[in-house]
């Protein structure tokens, strides 16, 4: 089984741990860290431990672009990003006494003949996957409708798709008339898409609202608390038991992955709900962003529980 993540924005990302950080003088780092980065790379790797074959695609320059695509190579991952002009971002996160300093490049803004060519490869590697997880935010130069034009494409060859974002680029999609069959918004993302609070009381009535019409697995991921999930008619609440968190960040990009993995499968609906918290947990329990340890899966698993309400 093949999956295609789709990064638009991919970065390096690289951690300076320090003992202390002093500001206006110089800190000298020992031990740098780098990654290849972005939320649809960590899905990624969080697909490749699942077992799954994957396909990565986005946007990088020539230089960094040629580093993420080695370090996705070492981990068994193959790519087929499209080549732009502009510069690939780093992302620095400096972490200090407990705490972390991230310092985000914006990324490079993309040409209109870049993003044609996307559209051409995105096309011819449909042909190659079952399903395509699509992750994060877009980068300048693009259209609003970008992610729409994808999701047109792989509804055309009947390709599920699972689409995370959030904000004005979550809200276009949702008004154009081609949709995703998967959505992963949290509590704040619904609540700054409906335009009022959305709590567990009002979830299953918000859900409900006409936005989120021709959308079969809307999965609500509510961090410690596990999930709500509305799939097709029936709406789901997936309980998880209490864990030592270690690292929460790309808890939700490794949620993705177990959905997108879950439904490829043609598991039932419960298994990939709890597929997909599994793996959110898993993640928060390591150190490393977008890394599940595969062999505490089976423990927590049993743990978790899955009722239609
Ligand atoms: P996002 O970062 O996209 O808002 P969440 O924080 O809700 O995503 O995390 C996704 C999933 O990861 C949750 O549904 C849950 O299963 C798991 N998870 C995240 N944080 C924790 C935590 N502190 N304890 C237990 N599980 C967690």
């Amino acid at each position: 089984m093949s999956i295609l993540t789709v990064t638009l924005n991919p970065a390096i990302d690289i951690s300076y741990p320090l003992e202390t950080f002093h500001l206006n003088t110089v800190n000298r780092v020992a031990q740098v860290g780098k990654t290849a980065g972005g939320k649809g790379l960590n899905v990624s790797r969080v697909l490749k431990e699942l077992g799954a074959d994957v396909l990565a695609t986005g946007f990088v320059d020539d230089i960094l672009g040629a580093e993420i695509v080695e370090n996705l190579k070492s981990e068994g991952i193959d790519s087929r990003f499209t080549k732009i002009s502009g510069k690939t971002r780093n992302c620095i996160a400096i972490l200090h006494e407990g705490q972390q300093t991230e310092i985000l490049e914006k990324g490079p803004r993309i040409l209109r003949e870049e993003a044609e060519g996307f559209i051409d490869n995105f096309k011819a590697m449909l042909a190659e996957v079952e399903a395509i997880a699509i992750s994060g935010s877009l980068p300048d130069g693009l259209q609003e409708t970008f992610y729409s034009d994808l999701i047109a494409i792989a509804n055309k060859q009947e390709k599920t798709v699972v689409l995370d974002c959030s904000g004005r680029t979550l809200e276009a999609v949702l008004k154009n008339p081609e949709k995703p069959s998967v959505i992963k918004p949290n509590l704040e993302e619904l609540t700054d898409l409906l335009g009022k609070e959305v709590t567990l009381e009002n979830i299953k009535e918000s859900l409900q609202d006409r936005l989120f019409n021709g959308i079969e697995w809307i999965v609500v991921s509510l961090g410690k608390d596990g999930a709500f999930a509305k799939v097709s008619d029936d709406f789901y609440r997936v309980q998880i038991p209490k864990i030592d968190v270690v690292n929460p960040v790309g808890s939700g990009d490794a949620t993705v992955a177990g959905l997108v993995y879950g439904i490829s499968q043609h598991e039932r609906v419960e298994n990939t709900l709890k597929r997909a918290n599994v793996c959110g947990m898993l993640n928060a329990q390591e150190a490393k962003t977008g890394h599940i340890n595969k062999a505490n899966y089976q423990t927590l698993f049993d743990q978790l529980k899955v009722e239609k309400i």
